[in-house]
């Protein structure tokens, strides 16, 4: 997908589609999610389009997550949350639904309805050090 045209976040970078902003900086925006799993959930998303995170340089990445940190202490003190999960999915497989780049900040409240399905699962004997071997030479 291309930048401007087709993509709903890069209309919003453009101020052609409305949204909440509580950020705006060189790097990128942030702005409230209209389907907010906890209220005051937030999306950071880079101005420049990149589908995945695997897209994105070096550069404009640590551009954009300098803001984070600030952006997930505001979002904790605007709404009394006590913690925030913050989420990034790359590619439909990992439940991305628009495809450029963007963290969630989610407030976290006891008692809220948002779980996880996180099946930990174990490694057998030498396969966690294959695997770690594997992605060292990938780097
Ligand atoms: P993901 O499933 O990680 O791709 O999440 C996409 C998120 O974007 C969802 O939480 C949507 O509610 C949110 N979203 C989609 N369109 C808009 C929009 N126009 N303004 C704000 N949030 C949006
Ligand atoms: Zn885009």
């Amino acid at each position: 997908m291309n930048a401007d045209q087709e993509c709903i976040f890069c209309r919003i970078v453009a101020g052609e589609v409305p949204a909440d902003k509580v950020l705006d900086d060189e790097a990128g925006i942030a702005f409230l999610d209209i389907g907010p799993v906890a209220e005051g959930h937030t999306l950071l998303i880079p101005r420049k389009h990149a589908e995945t995170l695997a897209d994105m340089s070096e550069e404009d990445a640590a551009g954009l997550l300098r803001n984070l940190p600030r952006l997930g202490r505001a979002v904790q003190s605007a709404t009394g949350c006590e913690g925030v999960n913050v989420l990034q999915n790359n590619g439909s497989i990992a439940g991305q639904l628009v495809p450029h780049v963007h963290f969630h900040i989610i407030p976290r409240s006891p008692g809220d309805e948002f779980h996880f399905n996180w099946p930990a699962g174990a490694y057998t004997e030498g396969r966690i050090d294959e695997l770690a071997a594997a992605i060292r030479e990938h780097l």
